[in-house]
């Protein structure tokens, strides 16, 4: 199917960093379902976008109910789900946004793929292990999702009927039992901080040396 497209000259990911200013990448938090991916999400684009950088959140909100709005709770649509967030995730981290993808994305091969999708070209990808104890993702249950699932109405729900494979080494690892919101979008702001990714690149030089290839 992809015989037929053409790659159009373009500027390299560097070169866009230097114009934007800015590196890209994608802060990718997995856990599960009420272990606070979406609440550390909102407080650090927040964050982010306060101290000047472009940082987008994608999550169940503006992907389930839009892209992947045909997709379901299977492990095969489970697998589609993140391969499209995947690619989208890059894309918006190739425009040098910090992207922050808050999925369950239940499985380690779905992940790696996604990681490996990235370093592929070079973006950094950050893997967040959001983490917190099944009993205290059950009793928080924000959207009755939890009950539903032990009372079998919903099928294939992650930690009940369905698995979870947490990170082996993530880059940063949660406790969300543990830490307040603010502490775990800070942990994650001082990994982007400590590893260059939010270093402003101040060789600004506007046109001056940037070429389409
Ligand atoms: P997810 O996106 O992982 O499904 P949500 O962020 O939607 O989870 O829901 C997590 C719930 O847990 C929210 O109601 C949030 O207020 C609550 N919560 C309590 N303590 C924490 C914490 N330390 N970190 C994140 N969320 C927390």
């Amino acid at each position: 199917m992809t015989g037929n497209i053409t790659w159009h000259p373009n500027l390299t990911y560097e070169e866009r960093q230097k114009l934007r200013n800015q590196r890209g990448c994608t802060v990718w938090l997995t856990g599960l379902s009420a272990s606070g991916k979406s609440t550390i999400a909102c407080v650090l684009e927040q964050l982010l976008l306060k101290k000047g950088y472009n940082a987008y959140r994608l999550d169940g909100d503006n992907i389930r109910f839009g892209l992947n709005k045909d997709l379901g709770f299977s492990e095969a649509d489970r697998n589609e789900n993140i391969r499209r967030i995947s690619e989208v995730s890059k894309l918006f981290a190739e425009s040098c946004a910090i992207s922050i993808a808050a999925f369950i994305s239940p499985y380690v091969a779905d992940r790696e793929k996604a990681r490996a999708l990235h370093n592929e070209v070079g973006i950094p990808f950050i893997e967040v292990f959001v983490d917190a104890p099944l009993e205290v993702v059950e009793a928080r249950d924000p959207k009755g999702l939890y009950e539903k699932a032990r009372a079998g109405i919903i099928k294939q729900f992650t930690g009940i009927s369905a698995p979870y494979e947490p990170p082996e080494i993530p880059d940063v690892h949660l406790k969300t039992d543990l830490e307040s919101v603010e502490q775990s979008a800070d942990r994650i702001y001082q990994h982007l901080l400590k590893h260059n990714l939010l270093r402003p690149l101040n060789d600004k030089n506007g046109l001056n040396g940037i070429q389409c290839h």
